[in-house]
């Protein structure tokens, strides 16, 4: 392999997604293969995936079941179009879907990606009010610092100022409500955080409930918003405000689904069963990009009907269903259930907690929040006030590349790090890659305090 030309190449013609590429051209990085939790760049460097793949990796690579999973399916054939015809994966994964999101939920809208199950989830709910005759409802509502995926339709959903402040002319406008953290309320009261959001949400309903179609949240953690957990009984509260308003309550499981929170999807925490659900990243274990839209019976009838009422979704995308991206889901959940993964991952959480206390003596580290094994580690300059480090100086962006030299990849969001490691990741994968964060984070946080005294 000519590296030497796949660097040229990959600076001159590429342009990579969520990346300044000054950025890329100062630290690039060539993946070549991957084996379990480990990736191999081209020159052999091994890293630990500790971010499973920006959030999707689930039993690591090359995972022999799914491998064969995949390569059994393209015997037969690699993708014939959902569009007015079914494929055989595609309703064997619609029955497993049924089967394991919470009751209630009985339809399956396949698509590629969590932002397009969010674009869907958003048309379909849209669409389910003007087929009922219900023409006013056209507003959805979000919670401030949410994040949905990077389409137009989903980051008018989303509210986190950096990604999205750009596109505001283009962006249809949705309600916002405070995000109910403790770490942004003044009191630092979580109950307080909780009381003061629902309250501003059933005002919002009740002054304009008329107008709103639907409320979308993400379920239990913003992820991208740097990882902050939702109070107990907030989801909750969230659904039996939506019942008693007649608005649709939208969940999106992207980040959170299959296991990643201890539960297989995080709205069992709170035993909710959205009227939509979106799911995505670990549906094929990291593999391929499947995404699902599910909803209910009642949603559904909305849509049914003599073509000429004119009530058919019209909404589709050339690769959804794909038969190899099924086959793996299936072979996915297959494991999970062989395995029992999201008990393991419920234990292997609790372990991670512990690893994470050693890592919080850190004099540079801030709270660190966690739900299952979805973690985020606070950078602070001052760990008594909370005082973050300057954005510019871009610490825990750092503190990641230096865990890359020690032989593990990750991404900062601001100043929190992502710790999101494969489901799979044995104790002694987990033990390794918490070494190597207190490592970077300890030298990285310190080398600037030395420098600036
Ligand atoms: C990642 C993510 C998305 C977007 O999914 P893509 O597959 O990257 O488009 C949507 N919602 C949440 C909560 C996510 O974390």
């Amino acid at each position: 392999m000519d590296t030497k030309h796949l660097y040229e190449i990959s600076q001159k013609h590429m342009w990579l997604p969520f990346t300044q590429m000054k950025d890329y051209e100062e630290a690039p990085l060539i993946i070549e293969s991957g084996e379990g939790v480990r990736l191999k760049d081209i020159h052999g460097n091994e890293y630990l995936d500790g971010y499973s793949s920006l959030w999707l990796n689930v039993h690591g690579h090359r995972r022999l079941e799914i491998d064969d999973a995949i390569k059994e399916q393209l015997d037969r054939i690699a993708h014939s179009t959902l569009l007015g015809a079914a494929n055989v994966p595609s309703i064997q994964l619609a029955e497993k879907l049924i089967q394991l999101t919470p009751e209630g939920l009985t339809r399956v809208f396949y698509s590629d990606s969590g932002a397009e199950s969010v674009e869907i989830a958003i048309k379909m709910a849209y669409q389910y009010w003007q087929n009922k005759g219900i023409t006013e409802k056209t507003k959805f509502v979000t919670l401030a610092n949410g994040y949905h995926g990077d389409t137009v339709g989903a980051i008018s959903v989303g509210s986190i100022d950096i990604y999205h402040r750009v596109y505001s002319a283009l962006m249809f406008n949705s309600f916002a409500v405070p995000f109910p953290s403790a770490s942004w309320h003044p009191s630092g009261d979580e109950q307080t955080a909780k009381e003061e959001s629902l309250a501003a949400m059933r005002t919002l309903f009740e002054e304009h409930h008329e107008q709103i179609a639907g409320l979308i949240v993400e379920s239990m953690v913003q992820g991208a918003g740097g990882m902050h957990m939702m109070p107990a009984g907030y989801l909750k509260e969230l659904e039996r405000l939506c019942g008693e308003f007649q608005i649709l309550f939208i969940v999106d499981e992207v980040a959170t689904g299959f296991g990643r929170t201890g539960k297989m999807f995080a709205v069992e925490h709170e035993g909710v069963s959205p009227d939509i659900m979106t799911i995505a990243k670990g549906i094929t274990g990291g593999y391929l990009p499947i995404a699902a839209t599910v909803t209910t019976e009642e949603v559904y009838e909305a849509f049914y009907g003599d073509y000429k009422e004119m009530k058919t979704f019209f909404h589709g995308h050339s690769y959804t269903g794909n038969q190899l991206g099924c086959a793996a889901a299936l072979a996915n959940l297959a494991i999970f259930e062989k395995e029992n993964l999201v008990e393991q991952a419920a234990r292997k959480a609790e372990y991670v907690k512990k690893l994470l206390t050693e890592i919080n003596t850190l004099p540079h580290v801030g709270e660190i929040r966690q739900l299952g094994l979805m973690c985020g580690i606070e950078i602070v300059k001052d760990k008594a006030t909370n005082e973050p480090f300057p954005a510019e100086e871009r610490t825990a962006y750092r503190a990641t590349l230096r865990m890359r030299e020690l032989g593990m990849l990750t991404r900062p969001l601001g100043n929190v790090i992502v710790f999101m490691p494969p489901l799979a990741s044995s104790y002694e994968d987990l033990d390794e890659m918490a070494v190597i964060m207190k490592q970077a984070i300890h030298e990285i946080s310190n080398e600037k305090v030395y420098a600036e005294n």
